[in-house]
């Protein structure tokens, strides 16, 4: 194994425990994901072992993303003294995620208390070609002397969720069976407590010296709750020994087992015979496909380059295009926090990755949404409305799973809203199929399953709205916004414009269905009971939902009442440039300012841009950026891209660090709870939609713009999947170049205005 070239690695070159690294270090393959700790864990740091769609509830207010068991632990013993790397000196120290080959490489040179020298080096890696297997490859060289060395490999089925808080520590499942195989791997099997899942991992070790197994002795044993497996080797001075862990991991979501100890058990003997480099070599095969279709290149920045890169890495290895019962949460599989759910952040900042650079993924997530159909309506149902509502936070059953009860900024237990009231992700969720399906013309798609949601989502907002007889129109009242610091407000304006937009776009959809394809459209009517009247009621909606803008180049008001709040601008930032509140505002009573938590307005002017005037645009960037505290980390990319539209470049440009940045250099301050998916996602619309100047006109056509590259980017290069085809887009101040690397039709792409026909394998050069 080589390590990739610096424009891929992120390093950390001390050594210290810090959540950052946990989660910045996090490997995952889609299926699973391990959080960055060291092998020789003592739970001083967050463990986090995690495969998509395992959740259980029991003492826990919701759903929770099961902690499973840990399966990388390795420990040594040096003449059956334990090398405890924590009290030993550490001389040198490396360690780096390669994103070029997905895995994580440490290297370290420590002294325990007698003076003896060892070095750690290598790698582990989570495979991306077969999501079921884990490889760890170490050398051990003692560097001062030689002594019998042996090696600890266990599975730890002890681990809880939230281990660090006593107060909300949940053990979600019980080892059921722990057993040493015929093959010699030690197994454990465990089954969450509310019965739903079983999980299965096995692992064996090879300790060899220049291909030649080494080991003197072996032992298996079951301890509690932990199953370990002991190799003693003699280690000489100066000699490198290698020591390979081999896991495999399955559960019964994945597959109609005979028995889960079986399976695992044959992976992992396959993966044994076939060796740990052959499987990382596939593994590396795969991610070189997806840096293939999806780099980023920026001549001039490589700080931003590497962050870019990080996010994307981050996307390319969260998802299982196979598995269309799971989504991607919130923390990823990165960590615990927001228990694993999946909120409005996948479909609108986390999909358009997906939509533009793997769009079987994305048709993957949005089925997800089509399988949690019936429980939106069951949701909608529930709180006396029709059609579908989707949950604010959603799991593995798809009902409702946001917890009622959780903290202020002040710690004070506060009761929590969103699952009551915050409605929009129901038109989001509509919006991205919209996005998938102008990307992707994937017709078939839009007959299974993107015109039933329509359907259910139409009613949904036709039965939530209320006639205002006085004025004569319909209102959406007491909901809450994507700004979450003004809760029960009446009329704002993202729902309601969103709303209309959602109805608007399913009487569009059927009509389309009904014209062309009137088979599906006849078999879907009958499905869900559908008539054409209905349609009026739509329309009627339509027609009388009040939009609150009162004037439309003018300042948008968020919501009724909004400019008679306490008005309140940002003066002052912290040392990483957050915005910090004013003194006199009290951050338990937050919905009594202007202030806002993050892009609400914003949003909308970015999502729907085609639909408002660039004066519009302007004039609600400067009013709404002086008040937005950027207290989600899903606001900051909103704002690059608007700060791009209104000619900001200065803050456009501090906001793509300060997202693309959001984890690596940890700027809002919670990294170590797990990855802050969205803002990935986000990060990637920045920098296509944003500096890459890339959007899609009204009538459906993908075209590019640009107005500003910052001073040192001498070039700028990205792809992106656009109805079958790959594109290669480079951006320097003097041209725009854009080649078809893959696809054999022609293209009309709108370049600063004007129509240019892109053939397969061809390349327009364009002088700005
Ligand atoms: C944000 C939401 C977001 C959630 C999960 C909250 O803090 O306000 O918009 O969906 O975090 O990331």
């Amino acid at each position: 194994m080589k390590l990739s070239d610096k424009k891929w690695l992120i390093e950390q070159t001390q050594f210290e425990i810090d959540g950052k690294y946990e989660t910045c270090f996090n490997l995952a393959n889609g299926y699973m994901g391990v959080r960055g700790t060291f092998e020789d864990n003592h739970k001083v740091e967050r463990l986090g072992t995690f495969v998509a769609g395992v959740f259980n509830k029991s003492e826990a207010q919701v759903g929770q993303l099961v902690n499973l068991p840990y399966f990388m632990g390795l420990k040594f013993y040096i003449n059956n003294e334990y090398l405890d790397i924590h009290k030993c000196k550490v001389l040198d120290y490396y360690r780096a995620l390669d994103m070029k080959q997905s895995l994580l490489y440490t290297s370290m040179l420590v002294e325990d208390e007698q003076g003896r020298q060892t070095r750690l080096e290598g790698y582990r890696f989570l495979s991306m070609a077969n999501q079921h297997l884990v490889g760890l490859s170490y050398t051990f060289t003692p560097q001062n002397y030689s002594a019998d060395i042996t090696v600890e490999s266990c599975i730890d089925g002890s681990t809880t969720n939230m281990f660090d808080n006593p107060w909300e520590r949940v053990k979600h499942y019980e080892v059921v069976n722990k057993e040493v195989l015929s093959t010699g791997a030690i197994y454990l099997e465990a089954k969450t407590r509310e019965d739903k899942y079983e999980i299965g991992m096995a692992a064996k070790l090879k300790v060899s010296r220049e291909g030649n197994n080494v080991a003197n002795r072996k032992r298996c044993v079951p301890l509690g709750e932990v199953i370990a497996e002991y190799v003693e080797f003699s280690g000489v001075e100066n000699q490198k020994t290698t020591i390979e862990k081999y896991v495999s991991v399955v559960t019964n979501r994945d597959q109609n087992h005979i028995s889960l100890r079986d399976t695992a058990s044959n992976k992992l003997g396959a993966f044994y015979e076939e060796s740990m480099n052959r499987q990382l070599e596939a593994s590396i095969d795969v991610m070189k496909g997806i840096w293939k279709t999806s780099n980023i290149t920026i001549e001039g920045d490589s700080k931003a380059e590497l962050a870019l890169r990080f996010n994307m890495y981050t996307l390319a290895t969260l998802v299982n295009e196979t598995d269309n019962e799971v989504s991607i949460a919130a923390k990823g599989l990165h960590g615990e926090w927001y228990n694993g759910h999946v909120f409005w952040d996948t479909e609108i900042f986390v999909l358009p990755y997906y939509i533009y650079n793997n769009p079987k993924a994305a048709r993957t997530l949005l089925e997800y949404r089509y399988n949690k159909l019936d429980a939106a309506r069951k949701n909608a149902a529930i709180n006396g409305y029709k059609g579908a509502r989707f949950p604010w936070e959603s799991a593995d059953s798809g009902k409702e799973e946001t917890p009622r009860w959780g903290f202020d900024y002040k710690g004070n237990i506060m009761r929590i809203w969103p699952g009551d009231i915050e409605y929009h992700i129901t038109s989001d969720i509509s919006f991205a199929i919209w996005q998938y399906f102008r990307a992707t013309n994937d017709i078939d798609f839009m007959q299974k399953y993107g015109a039933e949601i329509y359907v259910e989502t139409a009613r949904f907002w036709a039965s939530r709205v209320e006639y205002n007889k006085e004025q004569d129109r319909y209102e959406i009242n007491c909901v809450i916004g994507p700004d979450e610091f003004h809760e029960h407000v009446n009329n704002n304006l993202y729902t309601n414009y969103f709303a209309r937009w959602n109805m608007l776009k399913a009487i569009e959809v059927l009509d389309m269905l009904q014209k062309d394809y009137s088979t599906s459209y006849k078999v879907l009517c009958h499905k869900i009971a559908f008539n054409k009247e209905e349609i009026q009621q739509w329309k009627e909606v339509i027609d009388k939902i009040y939009i609150p803008i009162k004037d439309e180049n003018g300042i948008f008001e968020q919501n009724e009442g909004f400019f008679d709040l306490e008005d309140y601008v940002i003066t002052k930032y912290d040392r990483n440039n957050m915005p910090v509140f004013p003194d006199e505002v009290n951050i338990v009573e937050l919905d009594r300012y202007t202030l806002v938590k993050q892009a609400d307005v914003m949003m909308l002017l970015y999502l729907l841009g085609e639909e408002f005037s660039d004066e519009a645009k302007a004039k609600n960037f400067e009013y709404y950026e002086a008040r937005t505290m950027h207290k989600s980390s899903l606001s900051p990319s909103t704002y690059c891209i608007m700060g791009l539209r209104v000619n900001d470049h200065k803050k456009a440009y501090e906001y793509l660090m300060r997202t693309a940045l959001v984890d690596l250099e940890d700027n809002q301050g919670n990294t170590y709870q797990g990855i802050h998916a969205a803002s990935t996602g986000g990060t990637w619309q920045a920098a296509v939609f944003g500096f890459g100047a890339m959007y899609v006109t009204k009538e459906g056509k993908l075209g590019c713009h640009p107005l500003w590259l910052p001073e040192n980017w001498e070039s700028y290069t990205f792809n992106m999947m656009w109805q079958g085809t790959t594109l290669e887009i480079t951006l320097t101040k003097t041209h725009i170049t854009m080649t078809m690397l893959q696809g054999d039709i022609p293209l009309t792409l709108e370049i600063i205005g004007q129509d240019y026909i892109l053939n397969p394998d061809q390349k327009i050069e364009i002088k700005r």
